[in-house]
């Protein structure tokens, strides 16, 4: 049995807790749902779910094919046991196509393919809304050594490689997707979780999106969209 004890953190999507063991956590996923830093609010009914189920599915996945992860178990539909990290206050992006800020920024139109995927870093600060970085500020701020962005950054393209490899004969295009990572006894851990709220899904043949921007750009069928995902992803 795991004890649910005291609240550590309540973020925008999940809420966690500490357990009986001071190296495990308890992760609980919640039915909200936010955009543009917060300032869009609302309810995915069966959001929380769905995301404890696929974050599970991936790490285990990932597990089994060399990557460290955070998961332990899953607890209940709702919550998932994690070891605890010290978390890397980098967010880290990968993107096989262009979407979101890169279209923007670059002046791209959405679903240009990248001839190769490209790595972002962003500074985790709700305060300032998550800003883009580069490895001299990660180093001058102190964020993470190099040796610990290299790992990172080796572990970000073989995640990349993997999930596309597993998502693809599913018909789902990976787009791009945002990654955290943390320190658990010196090792570099992915953390946080991997569903359609951190992740840009496609359908393969008709482009339709199967992630958050279907709340995000208030596209309809969100609740929907995150159920086909896990459908297609568990095979239930
Ligand atoms: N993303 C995320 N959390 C953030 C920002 C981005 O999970 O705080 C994910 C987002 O879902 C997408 C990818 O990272 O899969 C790239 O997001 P982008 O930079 O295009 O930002 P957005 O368009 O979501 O503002």
């Amino acid at each position: 049995m795991t004890e649910k004890g005291k609240k550590l953190y309540e973020g925008k999507a999940k809420i966690l807790y500490e357990t009986e063991d001071p190296n495990w956590l308890l992760v609980e996923f919640k039915d909200a749902a936010t955009a543009f830093d917060g300032k869009k609010r609302g309810i995915i009914e069966g959001k929380g779910v769905h995301n404890n189920r696929l974050s599970a599915f991936f790490f285990a996945y990932l597990t089994r094919n060399g990557i460290p992860t955070h998961y332990v178990r899953q607890l209940s539909d709702r919550e998932m046991l994690v070891r605890r990290l010290e978390i890397i206050k980098v967010e880290v992006v990968m993107r096989n196509v262009v979407a979101g800020s890169l279209a923007k920024r670059l002046g791209l139109p959405e679903g240009t393919v990248l001839d190769e995927p490209v790595l972002e870093h962003y500074y985790k600060s709700d305060e300032l809304g998550d800003p883009m970085i580069n490895q001299y500020h990660i180093r001058a701020l102190r964020l993470a050594t190099e040796e610990e962005m290299t790992e990172i950054s080796r572990l970000a393209f073989r995640i990349n490689d993997l999930l596309r490899a597993f998502l693809s004969p599913r018909n789902l295009d990976l787009i791009d997707f945002k990654l955290e990572f943390g320190r658990d006894e010196g090792k570099i851990v992915l953390g946080d979780e991997i569903s359609p709220d951190t992740c840009r899904f496609w359908d393969t043949k008709s482009g339709e999106r199967l992630d958050k921007d279907r709340f995000r750009r208030d596209l309809g069928g969100v609740e929907e969209a995150y159920q086909e995902v896990v459908r297609r992803v568990t095979g239930t």
